[in-house]
């Protein structure tokens, strides 16, 4: 049913497939197993043989609407669901990857990400290489033999650097190697990795998915040949890494806004982006929807819309940048994004603190650096609460 339709429909319809009771809301299956006619068929579900439910570590129906929603959103040719967005990162990486192998991967990646790469897969024996989100020509020359992944977020968190997807595809290609793009800022209503030449996306579905800050879940993108053959799925199979049906059934849920949301996300955060860019306590604003965004026309050329997220440092360091925080009455202090309601984060001391001194400076990760999730809320409510606390800097 999910080939002619417009985004917004397929968010809604999608991955729809009634029960017997010809429910009109998606159901909700909490069971850990499922129930086989004979022997014969308990055999053939578990080899493959017959399609079908088995058990709720690697088959459930809710789990499997959610991943054939996402999948139409995206245009990819399948889906697969985990437990949050790192175990999808983590996932992906176990399913594809051998010790020995190379990633390649931008310097402004999620912290959590940083931390998998450096402390957990590098005993492992694979070894990532750091290059700049935006410099091509660096991903390029950082290829080795054993080059396998190279890993993307863009626009980047936090300080929302945009990477040409179509560019690193091809470096990609030309590579041997498989470019994945976490798509979590933009969600597949902004940008559609896959179209640009991506093979994989991969999602944290806790953040615009879901988008009303209840859930963590995760998602990986592709074809099918890569993601279900290539070893990710047979990696959540045997892990079991797994989405909860109750957890796709809320995402699930989520998703059928998600369009209007991202939306109505990126007409506020435009709005406190100019904002921002006119305060004197304010050095600078990341938004990639503003014409001072060093990448403004990639941006306007490979996403719908600047987003959701902006980010802007203020003069005095870590002190003012904390000042403003307790400032706040109305906006919530959160690390999470992607909610609609307003959250507000100090990256250098929350998100971004277990990486070091060092590797900060390198992502341009300054003390006075905040970042803003924009809601829903009235406009003029967020700018006045925003307002209470660059008074006082
Ligand atoms: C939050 C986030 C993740 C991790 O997702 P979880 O669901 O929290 O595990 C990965 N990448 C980006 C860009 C994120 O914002």
């Amino acid at each position: 049913m999910v080939d002619n339709f417009e985004l917004e429909t397929l968010a809604l319809r999608a991955g729809t497939h009634r029960s017997q009771f010809n429910e009109h809301s998606e159901a909700l299956y909490l069971t850990s197993s499922f129930v086989f006619d004979s022997a014969a068929q308990a055999a053939a579900r578990f080899s493959g043989i017959e399609p079908g439910n088995v058990y709720s570590r690697f088959t459930n129906p809710t789990v499997t609407a959610f991943e054939e929603r996402l999948a139409a959103l995206e245009g990819a040719e399948t889906c697969v669901a985990t437990a949050s967005g790192m175990s999808a990162i983590l996932s992906c990486v176990m399913g594809l990857l051998s010790a020995g192998d190379h990633i390649i991967a931008s310097r402004s990646l999620f912290g959590a990400t940083v931390s998998l790469f450096n402390n957990v897969l590098k005993r492992f024996g694979i070894e990532t290489t750091y290059v700049s989100a935006t410099d091509v020509i660096a991903w390029q020359a950082a290829v080795k033999t054993n080059t396998k992944l190279l890993f993307v977020e863009t626009p980047s968190n936090p300080l929302t650097e945009i990477s040409d997807i179509a560019a690193l595809a091809l470096v990609a290609k030309k590579a041997g190697a498989w470019l994945a793009v976490d798509n979590c800022f933009c969600s597949p209503v902004l940008q559609r990795p896959l179209d640009l030449g991506a093979d994989l996306v991969i999602h944290s579905a806790t953040k615009y998915l879901d988008g009303q800050g209840r859930v963590l879940g995760g998602a990986i993108l592709g074809k099918r040949e890569l993601v279900m053959e290539g070893g990710i799925f047979s990696f959540l199979r045997t892990a079991g890494p797994t989405l909860s049906a109750f957890n796709a059934w809320i995402i699930l849920k989520g998703m059928e806004t998600l369009k209007i949301r991202m939306d109505a996300h990126s007409v506020n955060a435009l709005e406190i982006a100019n904002w921002l860019e006119k305060q004197p306590d304010v050095t600078r604003v990341y938004y990639p929807g503003l014409l001072s965004h060093p990448q403004y026309s990639l941006a306007k050329q490979q996403q719908k819309t600047g987003g959701g997220i902006v980010t802007f440092e203020v003069k005095g360091g870590k002190e003012a940048a904390w000042r403003l925080v307790d400032s706040t009455r109305m906006i919530s202090i959160t690390a999470n994004l992607g909610d609609t309601k307003s959250t507000l984060t100090h990256p250098a001391s929350t998100t971004h603190s277990r990486i070091s001194q060092e590797e900060r400076d390198l992502a341009g990760i300054t003390d006075g650096l905040l970042r803003i999730a924009v809601g829903l809320e009235a406009i003029t409510d967020i700018k006045a609460d925003l307002e209470k606390g660059l008074k006082k800097l």
